[in-house]
């Protein structure tokens, strides 16, 4: 990336915004009305936007916010702005320019344009990437979130996605023409071009394969402990409990489970773990129910205090809608990891356990976690990707983290996550989910792709030996970093991209 001093001059741009017909925009930061030192100051937008600024919706529509603003640099909370009139919003992280592409054409000229100058290139969606690898400094956007196109060929049993089509879109889709789509949870997570980050090149429409309609049935639950007045359990029974869920994760796993549950501290003393929910797809209710029994049983033995619902819906669709959190997004402060725990831990009881007392122990000093009860073996006839190898005998995905404070504090917090947190936790499994990853993650291509790593590598730099497409942490990311960034502890990408 050329310094400052080296950028193409301002007719470049203009011939840029030419040849895209009138697609080059100069966005100004989303939270700069809450400003009051900054010309787009707003006290009505800026109301509006402290109201929503949570909701993924609110970043996902802007050509450059990030849901992780932390690795921005958090150059432009409206929380601060709104709190201190002579604070100022500043670009940070985020690109100068972007190229909002509707077409393929449009994309093709970005890339040019970068490949040219030497501009750094960076491909956004939606901002969702949680470390930060849809921003970069005096970078050049290349925003592809209008690339719509959504068709479904029923006789292929496929979906044709756009580089621009969420998850919400593909569901709602499903639910008209009957068929079921495997996708994330948040609804306004891109559908087509996550998954990696843009390390290889920009997808413009991706097919996918779909399944039948299928019927789906679960529970939702919350387990609450502590020591206060309205604590329902003491922490012992809370630990055996989770344990007993926990013993038999081989079993719900090999029956099609998706377990999705949060354990966070409860300022009681205790903690609160709610499932959002567990489910199986193509299961009844009363099926199940009898699956889940032995557990009920014991829970009630242990004399733990837990109100099961049960549910059971037509679609997926309809269990999605009615029983998945809606997820709150651009805390300035989050830090976190993931680890996925093979199979092989539950066949060895004593690791099985070690493993259990050590994340527990990861809880009880203060870490968050969100835990999946999933398998993702791969079926017969399955070819050869990029997917991480890890993810194949999975049967536990956690991810693990708390909050992060500014300047030591914030040094001190960021290194638990990285070297005691997860490092404690690499002992039972190397992989990890690299959307959902530490940014600082040691040995990042074993982790983020196991097996397949050494062979992406290899594909990297036959494609792109230039490293015209560079992420943070992304294959073949090692030969760059971001220079005088504004954190020394993390990678941010507030400063210049330069060659290490
Ligand atoms: C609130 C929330 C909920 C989430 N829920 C889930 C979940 O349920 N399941 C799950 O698996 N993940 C989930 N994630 C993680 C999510 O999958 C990743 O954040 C993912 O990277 C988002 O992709 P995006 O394109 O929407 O985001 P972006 O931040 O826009 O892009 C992510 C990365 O992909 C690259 N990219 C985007 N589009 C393209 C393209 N067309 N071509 C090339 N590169 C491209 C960007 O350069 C960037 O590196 C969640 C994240 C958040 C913040």
């Amino acid at each position: 990336m050329p310094h400052p001093r080296l950028h193409p001059p301002p007719s470049a741009y203009t011939t840029l915004n030419l040849t895209t017909s009138g697609a080059l925009l100069r966005p100004v930061p989303l939270g700069a009305p809450c400003f009051a030192t900054h010309p787009a100051h707003n006290t009505t937008l800026c109301a509006a936007l402290l109201a929503n600024w949570t909701k993924s919706d609110t970043h996902a529509r802007h050509p450059t916010s990030a849901m992780s603003p932390l690795y921005q640099g958090d150059t432009c909370n409206p929380a601060v702005g709104a709190a201190s009139p002579s604070a100022v919003c500043a670009v940070g992280g985020s690109p100068m320019y972007v190229v909002r592409a509707d077409n393929v054409a449009q994309v093709q000229l970005a890339v040019n344009f970068a490949r040219n100058t030497g501009v750094r290139l960076v491909v956004r969606n939606t901002g969702h990437d949680f470390l930060g690898r849809s921003a970069g400094a005096e970078s050049l956007g290349l925003w592809v979130g209008g690339i719509k196109g959504l068709e479904y060929d029923r006789v292929r049993g496929t979906v044709r996605m756009g580089a621009g089509t969420t998850v919400r879109e593909v569901y709602e889709l499903a639910e008209r023409e009957g068929f079921t789509a495997v996708g994330g949870e948040c609804g306004s997570v891109g559908a087509a071009g996550g998954g990696g980050g843009g390390t290889f090149g920009v997808v413009t429409a991706v097919t996918v394969r779909v399944w039948p309609k299928m019927g789906v049935a679960g529970v939702k639950f919350v387990v609450s402990s502590g020591t206060g007045a309205r604590a329902e359990n003491g922490n012992g029974v809370f630990w055996e409990g989770m344990y007993a869920y926990w013993r038999r994760f081989e079993g719900f796993a090999d029956k099609g489970s998706y377990g999705y549950s949060q354990v966070f501290p409860n300022g009681e003393g205790g903690y609160t773990w709610s499932m959002l929910p567990w489910l199986v797809p193509g299961m009844g209710r009363v099926e199940f129910e009898d699956m889940v029994k032995p557990l009920l049983e014991e829970w009630k033995g242990l004399g733990l205090k837990v109100k099961p619902e049960f549910f059971e819906h037509d679609s997926l669709y309809q269990a999605w809608t009615r029983h998945f959190p809606s997820d709150g997004v651009a805390n300035s402060n989050l830090r976190v990891g993931s680890r996925l725990f093979p199979r092989s831990v539950w066949q060895n009881s004593t690791r099985r356990d070690e493993l259990f007392d050590t994340i527990r122990a990861v809880i009880e000093d203060g870490s968050a976690l969100i835990q999946y009860n999933i398998k993702a073996v791969a079926p017969p006839g399955t070819p050869e990707s990029a997917a991480n190898s890890h993810w194949r005998d999975t049967l536990f995905f956690g991810i693990f983290g708390g909050f992060t404070a500014e300047g030591e504090e914030g040094e001190k917090m960021s290194r638990k996550v990285t070297d005691d947190w997860l490092g404690r936790l690499k002992k039972f499994g190397t992989g990890a989910y690299g959307n959902e990853a530490d940014v600082m993650e040691p040995d990042f291509g074993e982790a983020f792709w196991g097996k397949n790593y050494p062979r992406l590598l290899r594909i990297k730099k036959e494609v792109d030996p230039d490293d015209l497409f560079w992420v943070q942490a992304g294959v073949g990311s090692e030969g760059w970093k971001v220079a005088s960034n504004s954190r020394k502890w993390l990678s941010t990408q507030d400063g210049l991209l330069c060659r290490v």
